[in-house]
């Protein structure tokens, strides 16, 4: 099946979600591709408390399904389907999908999104969003007075460590060696922080509870001790924010567009990549901050960009 639209964004999160409204109201004959379901991270995110506007208690789910429903209103389509291969060097851009469908477009939208990598210790998966996060900005507020602890030794995991610190009782960083990597800088902040602690050559083992986070157990790599960690009995619970580091969806467009050595896209301010006609929007960026609100702006810009490429044809 052959299929010809002006715009083709693949990935359907905030990033991809805004630039289909953007595109699709700017009557541009726009599909939305996406391999599993619409929404990216904040799909499994319980609560959105800092995307301007939200309302009180709103869900991730609640808010990318008024997503959808408002760029579908204004005739951008989606469709659920894995892209496999792509040329974006011809013109018109030819995309090939899992289903067998082959679609042509002026212009392409890269918002594949970007994943916190896991710990893949035991009860991670059950206890996320249950006392485990991946994000401070979004759930510091749900920890406080209540003790944390950070996993990870770079920038963001120390970083983080000390903004987490305005919410929870005492924040203790769990590194896996004995040496940050972390700037210096960065470190000799935290080290001032009264209510930073550390844990080195440590990796978390193991993370418990019923429902909700109740310990976690701790392994020191240079002696192989077990310390087991319970949430004190007047809290509870306590919160493992993880922060070692992010995969970027990039893997298909190896050798294509151009990316950083860790695998995210680099664009310009104006989301172009090395390829015209090509733009990436949200976390799949190289970028500083990675929330909706930097998503949903970049896939404006994206999609506004792309109006202007196809009038320059
Ligand atoms: P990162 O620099 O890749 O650091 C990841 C950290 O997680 C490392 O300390 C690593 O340990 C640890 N780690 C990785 N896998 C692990 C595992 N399975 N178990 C336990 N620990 C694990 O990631 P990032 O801190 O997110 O930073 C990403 C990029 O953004 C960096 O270039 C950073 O400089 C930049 N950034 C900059 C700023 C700033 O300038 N203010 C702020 C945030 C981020 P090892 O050290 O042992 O490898």
């Amino acid at each position: 099946m052959e299929q010809f639209y002006d715009v083709v964004i693949i990935g359907a999160g905030p990033a991809g979600l805004s630039a289909g409204l953007y595109a699709a109201r700017a009557k541009l004959k726009t599909v939305i591709l996406e391999k599993e379901k619409a929404g990216g991270q904040i799909a499994t995110t319980d609560e959105v408390a800092n995307y301007p506007g939200s309302i009180e208690h709103a869900t991730g789910p609640s808010l990318v399904e008024r997503m959808v429903n408002q760029c579908e209103e204004f005739g951008a389509e989606r469709v659920k389907d894995a892209v496999t291969r792509f040329d974006f060097e011809v013109n018109p851009k030819v995309i090939h999908t899992e289903s067998g469908a082959i679609y042509y477009a002026k212009s392409v939208i890269v918002a594949t999104g970007a994943t916190p990598k896991k710990i893949g210790c035991s009860g991670e998966a059950e206890l996320t969003g249950k006392g485990v996060s991946y994000c401070a900005t979004c759930d510091a507020d749900f920890f406080t007075d209540l003790e944390v602890f950070c996993v990870g030794g770079g920038d963001t995991a120390v970083e983080e460590a000390m903004y987490l610190t305005k919410f929870a009782r005492k924040v203790t960083l769990v590194h896996r060696r004995d040496e940050f990597r972390a700037a210096k800088s960065i470190i000799e902040k935290a080290k001032k922080n009264e209510k930073v602690d550390y844990l080195m050559n440590s990796v978390v083992e193991e993370i418990y509870g019923e429902g909700i986070l109740e310990g976690i157990k701790v392994k020191n790599v240079k002696t192989g001790e077990i310390t087991d960690i319970p949430a004190s009995e007047d809290d509870g619970t306590m919160g493992v924010f993880v922060f070692i580091g992010y995969d970027p969806a990039t893997s298909l467009f190896n050798g294509c567009l151009t990316m950083d050595t860790s695998g995210y896209l680099i664009t310009d301010d104006t989301m172009r990549t090395n390829i015209p006609g090509v733009f990436a929007a949200g976390d799949v960026r190289q970028k500083q901050l990675r929330q909706v609100v930097t998503a949903t702006a970049d896939g404006a810009i994206a999609a506004v960009m792309a109006e202007k490429y196809i009038e320059s044809l």
